[in-house]
């Protein structure tokens, strides 16, 4: 089976665990504002290679994948664009040599579509980029749901997934989007970490070699503190959404946990200590 990649990266360290064969695939539905690889838009460009061509290259590094614990990570561009060509490759992998396979993708596809590649994926890497829908528009060209959906299957599969968020100052970082990506992860099965990634500008030759436009220019790098800031709304999404789902009763005015929502119904908050709370406390239906 033949398929159109972009580039292959032989010694990758961060899309996955160890050291990882890293394959960009040609071709992509979204353009993000931020991509650092445009040049991996167009599905009618890129070199054309068989899965043998790829398998042929991996073997000469086999040692280092095994040794470190790595493996294959096919990316892009959007890898699922060419879900036959990565099945074949990953059954491939996994049957000559036993490697670990990685799908990282915006998730910007249908279930069905993905469901032979990922019984031979062993983990994906998901890409949230933005949780409110207009803003997720304006910032890849198209809206969220469809990807929310991925998710929310890979969830259901129980499939391992490393969820990933590029911080944009202006952009991705508005508190309540960051909440609201803590609660809708914090609902997920199968999510083995959290990565918040700093946006960068390292693409933004490739935009001016292409002719285009950067749409971000003049946006910053986040701070460290700004990075922080981030995890910090992330984790009170990812909190509210554990304690609802352990069914305890929260302070309406001051957010402080209080008491299983079966046992207690009526209670004066702890913390803030205003009796009115009392009836303003939210009780979980479950
Ligand atoms: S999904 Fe990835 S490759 Fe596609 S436009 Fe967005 S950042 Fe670029």
């Amino acid at each position: 089976m033949k398929g159109r990649i972009h580039s292959i990266d032989t010694f990758g360290t961060v899309d996955g665990p160890g050291i990882r064969f890293v394959l960009f695939m040609q071709g992509c539905a979204l353009q993000c504002q931020f991509c650092h690889n445009p040049d991996t838009w167009d599905t009618g460009t890129g070199k054309v290679v068989t899965v043998e061509d790829i398998l042929s290259e991996i073997e000469k590094y086999l040692p280092y994948y095994r040794r470190s614990g790595g493996g294959i990570t096919v990316t892009g561009g959007e890898p699922t664009l060419q879900a036959g060509f990565v099945t074949q490759l990953f059954s491939e992998c996994k049957r000559r040599w036993g490697l670990h396979t990685t799908l990282d993708s915006s998730g910007f596809c249908e279930p069905d579509h993905v469901k032979a590649l990922m019984e031979v994926t062993d983990l994906v890497l998901l890409d949230l980029k933005q949780m409110n829908p207009e803003k997720h528009e304006m910032l890849t060209s198209r809206g969220n749901d469809r990807i929310l959906k991925f998710a929310a299957s890979l969830s259901e599969w129980n499939k391992p997934m490393w969820i990933r968020h590029v911080v944009i100052p202006g952009v991705t970082d508005d508190s309540n989007d960051l909440r609201a990506l803590g609660a809708f992860v914090g609902g997920l099965q199968g999510v083995e970490k959290l990565e918040l990634l700093a946006y960068h500008r390292m693409g933004v030759f490739k935009w001016q070699q292409l002719g285009r436009e950067y749409p971000l220019d003049g946006v910053p790098t986040p701070t460290e503190q700004e990075m922080k800031r981030a995890y910090r709304f992330i984790e009170e999404g990812r909190a509210a959404v554990e304690r609802e789902r352990e069914n305890i009763i929260t302070c309406r005015d001051c957010g402080q946990a209080s008491g299983q929502a079966n046992t207690v119904k009526h209670w004066i908050c702890e913390d803030c200590k205003v009796n009115e709370h009392t009836i303003a406390v939210k009780i979980s239906s479950k």
